[in-house]
């Protein structure tokens, strides 16, 4: 076992982690990443960078370079019913240059973000399983245990990051519990080619069938579409075989059925056991979690990247100082975070609770899964789209970044 102390060691290399990793790397903190895989290859684990995000990289001075990257800019969001299109949301409404939501694959970006990692002199550790926490004769955490290829480590730190995302290893060793606030849908991933004749403006859409519905969104190399099943669902679905998910496609995006085909078996699926969850207290002394690790967002919204990166934003503007102060972070500073965040976090789980009890009463009652009756009328409104996009961009209560506590140049 070896040990080295630093100021702040955070567990998981997703957007949290790298974001609150590269934003306190910037701020002269002494800071590593550990990340259990070796890349940061992985499919179908949301792609969506909001113009919360986009704005946040303008303010860090790395968006062009972000965008240099293959993305496909959304503008609409769209439910698709029986009875015809409702566009929900107009991003390109939004008073921003970002007036859209950039959809690059999740691996892309965190490669971009590892690299700048590396930049700052806080390269990302790959490969690398945090294991266990270390304690001090109070209780308070003072490290972690890692394994990587040659051994286990032991790594202390005047504070210790979760963000390992919802199956939280470090939760578990904490002792700490999400509650689970219920989720009735589980969701199935796959890919189909795009081809030239394909609507331009497909976007990100849901196609409502009567017991399943079709998330469709674009992305720079395909497809990617959801097929949503009732929880538990997956060893019916299995059995029923990929012909329903075929018909449902021919049936409610015809422009699509020419290549339903190409969905052969449900070896090309990958299920999402859906969630929503969250933690009671996010932090004990020493150890503050963040992102998936301190509450699970069910993907329907698409927002839990924008979320875990509001809360390294958050984290961020809250332990730079107190990292540069003497000593162990306060308590204080850690409840502080999670103050700041918890009421974006509830609001944005009450809203999906509403939409999960809404499509589980459309099953119990055998009635078709369809948006609320009123919507179509409300969206033709003046200024809903635009005010949806909005609500969606940036979430509630969106954290601004204290740009005055990035002391060292990106680049150095
Ligand atoms: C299939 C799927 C589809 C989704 N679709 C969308 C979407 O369209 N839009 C959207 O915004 N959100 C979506 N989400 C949710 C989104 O992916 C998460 O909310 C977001 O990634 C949370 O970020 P995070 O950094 O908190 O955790 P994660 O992204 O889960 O990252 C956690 C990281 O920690 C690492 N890790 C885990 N355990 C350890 C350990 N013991 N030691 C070291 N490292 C560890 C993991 O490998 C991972 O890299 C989806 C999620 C899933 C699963």
């Amino acid at each position: 076992m070896s040990d080295r102390r630093l100021s702040c060691v955070i567990a998981g290399g997703g957007p949290g982690g790298m974001v609150l990793g590269y934003l306190l790397a910037r701020s002269g903190a002494s800071v590593t990443v550990l990340e259990e895989h070796r890349d940061f290859d992985r499919d179908f684990r949301g792609d969506s960078l909001h113009p919360y995000t986009l704005e946040l990289f303008w303010r860090l001075g790395l968006v062009d370079e972000l965008l240099a990257l293959p993305h496909h800019r959304a503008r609409f969001f769209r439910f698709n019913t029986p009875a015809g299109a409702i566009t929900t949301a107009d991003y390109g409404k939004l008073p921003t240059r970002f007036n859209y939501v950039a959809l690059m694959p999740q691996a892309r970006f965190l490669d971009f973000l590892a690299a700048e990692l590396a930049r700052s002199a806080a390269p990302v550790r790959t490969g690398c399983k945090v294991s266990d926490l270390c304690y001090d004769e109070t209780g308070k955490v003072t490290g972690i245990v890692y394994r990587d290829s040659a051994g286990t480590h032991r790594l202390t730190a005047d504070l210790v990051v979760a963000a390992d995302g919802r199956f939280s290893k470090v939760r578990r060793a904490a002792g700490m519990e999400a509650v689970s606030l219920g989720a009735c849908t589980d969701l199935l991933w796959f890919r189909l080619p795009k081809q030239d004749s394909d609507p331009p403006d497909a976007d990100v859409d849901l196609f409502f069938g009567r017991n399943h519905y079709l998330a469709l969104l674009a992305g720079p190399a395909g497809w990617q579409i959801g097929y949503s099943l009732p929880k538990g669902g997956y060893p019916a679905a299995r059995e029923a075989g990929v012909s329903p998910i075929r018909d449902l496609l021919a049936e409610r995006i015809p422009w699509l059925a020419d290549r339903a085909h190409l969905l052969e078996t449900f070896s090309q699926t990958t299920l999402l056991s859906v969630d929503i969850a969250r933690l009671r207290r996010w932090w004990r002394p020493g150890l503050l979690l963040l992102g998936d690790a301190a509450h699970v967002i069910s993907p329907v919204g698409g927002n839990g990247i924008l979320m875990a990166i509001q809360d390294a934003v958050t984290a961020a503007n809250h332990l730079a100082p107190a990292l540069r102060g003497p000593g162990p972070v306060p308590d204080a500073v850690l409840a502080a975070v999670q103050a700041e965040r918890e009421p974006a976090i509830r609001a944005v789980q009450a809203q999906q609770v509403r939409t999960e009890q809404r499509v589980a009463t459309a099953r119990e009652t055998g009635r078709p899964i369809t948006p609320p009756g009123l919507l179509r009328l409300v969206t033709l409104l003046p200024g809903v789209r635009r005010r949806a996009a909005n609500a969606n961009a940036y979430g509630p209560h969106p954290p601004v970044l204290d740009t005055g506590l990035l002391c060292r140049d990106h680049r150095a």
